[in-house]
């Protein structure tokens, strides 16, 4: 057995360590969602599936009680089943390496862009609950473009800590009842309602509906004169997930590649480690940009028009405008201010201009940048992942059985995020920027993804279950968040009525034996 992640009674963990001869699927193998890959794509699309109350359906009338009963989907009483497949040993492990790795403090997105479906406000509610004011950064957002938005002076576009990135989202996945199995999915078979993920080792599950939340949409970008390096002499930054920055230490002639912040992430660590010479070539100049994609993609005045233009596109000219969109890689403010000290200092240089390889040394390597001939003991390539689906393995092997086009490197999905004709194979991420954005890799991206997979899955109707709706009702209409944004009086006479609060809500028989219903309390 692995270790296990947070320990919750709503959480089971199950290790795949290979078995001598294929395992077969037992009852505990078969899920009504396997979601493949444990980022926080993956934890997203856990929340909108289990959460009962989400944020979009505030208003929306389709998801009302009687409309499920008329739709004849309120049939169903319990919360889905749902497994999540990923190598770490839990959640947000590649994640968590990459951070590491590269000594990332601060998050580039806003507080708002996180996996809870319940509340935009949330991460920022569990740092006010938690009292980590520390743990969020003003970047500097010109709140004047943001005047008449009230959510932006609540805190919403500072930058949380990593640190409580990772505590609240280990807190949300305790909070939602799922299966963590370790392991990694090679192969997926069946047809909707009855797909087989085969995982290396031999290990199967089962599974009515599967999402691929797999992270990267393509292997490592190299530019080409790189690519016959030998290995010594030449890493790509996500190597390892970060793992081989090690390799940068004291006295080392360090040459970075790339044009956006990971980039500069790594010239700093270098310099950090003490490395004697730290280059940064790009082939452009570096641009200067608070988050990925522009700051209209995180005001809901603006985010639906940037949508809107997206969508009006064909589907050939996708791929270029969120290449556009995110303008190749950039970096904050926060960080050029920062690289432009160091410039001050001598203690790094920027250049600008292709790189060639003029020689391979044993132990170095001799490079022209634009005119100017130089050697380093080694070379970090830190120019993204490029998009080829087809590289993924998984997906390789699902265009063998349902073959969909390619544009761009990405595959093209339904409106709903389905592979092909399969109407409950879904991807999510990157992979699906044609139809979700220029921001389906990041956080924002992946929580919108997550609830047009959810919709599509028709799997929230359990919520709406007679008595679990008043409970949900009740759970939203008493936002487990309200305590933290009352001020400090409000709190005292919340906590003294917690106890009449806690939710009583009658369980169907059935469902309270089962200990299926988890609807949390309303406090
Ligand atoms: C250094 C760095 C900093 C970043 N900072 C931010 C930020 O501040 N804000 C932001 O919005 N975005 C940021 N990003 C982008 C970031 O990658 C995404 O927001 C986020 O990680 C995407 O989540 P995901 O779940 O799609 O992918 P990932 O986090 O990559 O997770 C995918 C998971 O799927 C697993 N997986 C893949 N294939 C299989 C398989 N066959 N079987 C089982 N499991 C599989 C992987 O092991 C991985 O654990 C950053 C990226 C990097 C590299």
């Amino acid at each position: 057995m692995t270790q296990s992640p947070p320990t919750s009674p709503r959480v089971q963990t199950i290790s795949t360590a290979p078995p001598s001869s294929p395992t077969p699927t037992t009852p505990d193998d078969d899920f009504d969602v396997c979601i493949v890959g444990g980022g926080p794509g993956g934890l997203a699309t856990l929340s909108a599936t289990i959460e009962p109350y989400s944020r979009d359906k505030t208003n929306d009338e389709k998801n009302t009680v009687k409309s499920a009963y008329d739709s004849g989907l309120a049939t169903r009483r319990k919360p889905p089943r749902v497994c999540v497949v990923d190598p770490g040993d839990s959640w947000l492990q590649t994640w968590h390496e990459r951070f590491k790795a590269l000594q990332i403090k601060w998050l580039r997105s806003p507080m708002g862009a996180h996996p809870d479906a319940f509340d935009i406000n949330s991460l920022l509610a569990y740092a006010t609950t938690e009292g980590r004011a520390k743990d969020m950064f003003d970047s500097g957002v010109d709140k004047k473009k943001f005047r008449t938005v009230r959510e932006a002076h609540s805190g919403i576009l500072n930058l949380p800590s990593n640190a409580l990135f990772e505590d609240f989202c280990k807190d949300l996945a305790a909070r939602l009842p799922h299966t963590f199995v370790k392991g990694k999915v090679g192969t997926i078979e069946g047809t909707d309602g009855d797909f087989k993920i085969n995982l290396e080792g031999g290990r199967k599950l089962k599974a009515k509906s599967v999402v691929l939340a797999l992270g990267v949409p393509g292997p490592q970008a190299c530019p080409a004169a790189l690519s016959s390096l030998p290995d010594h002499l030449m890493f790509h930054s996500d190597d390892k997930l970060g793992g081989r920055l090690q390799e940068l230490k004291n006295g080392r002639k360090v040459l970075v590649i790339g044009g956006g912040l990971t980039a500069v992430q790594v010239a700093q660590l270098a310099i950090k480690k003490n490395c004697s010479k730290v280059v940064l070539a790009s082939r452009r100049p570096l641009t200067t940009r608070h988050f990925d994609v522009k700051e209209g993609w995180f005001d809901y005045r603006t985010a639906s028009q940037h949508q809107y233009e997206f969508f009006q596109e064909p589907l050939e000219k996708r791929a270029g405008f969120c290449k556009e969109t995110r303008g190749g890689g950039s970096v904050p403010p926060l960080y050029m201010r920062d690289v432009r000290e160091l410039e001050a200092q001598g203690r790094l240089t920027r250049q600008i201009g292709e790189v060639q390889v003029t020689n391979v040394n044993e132990d170095s390597v001799e490079v022209m940048i634009g005119s100017k001939a130089q050697t380093f003991d080694v070379i970090v390539n830190a120019c993204g992942h490029r998009p080829d689906c087809l590289q993924l393995p998984v997906l390789r092997e699902l265009q063998k059985v349902e073959p969909v086009e390619i544009i761009g490197g990405f595959p093209i999905l339904t409106p709903d995020l389905q592979w092909g004709n399969f109407k409950k194979l879904f991807v999510i991420g990157a992979l699906a920027s044609l139809q979700v954005g220029p921001d389906a890799g990041n956080l924002m991206g992946l929580g919108r993804a997550a609830q047009m997979v959810t919709d599509a899955m028709g799997l929230k109707a359990w919520s709406k279950y007679k008595n679990n709706m008043q409970a949900v009702q009740g759970w939203y209409q008493t936002n487990r968040f309200a305590e933290a944004f009352s001020d400090s009086s409000d709190s005292e006479s919340d906590s003294e009525s917690d106890s009449e609060n806690e939710c009583n809500c009658e369980l169907e028989p059935e469902l309270e034996e089962e200990g299926r219903v988890e609807i949390p309390c309303a406090v």
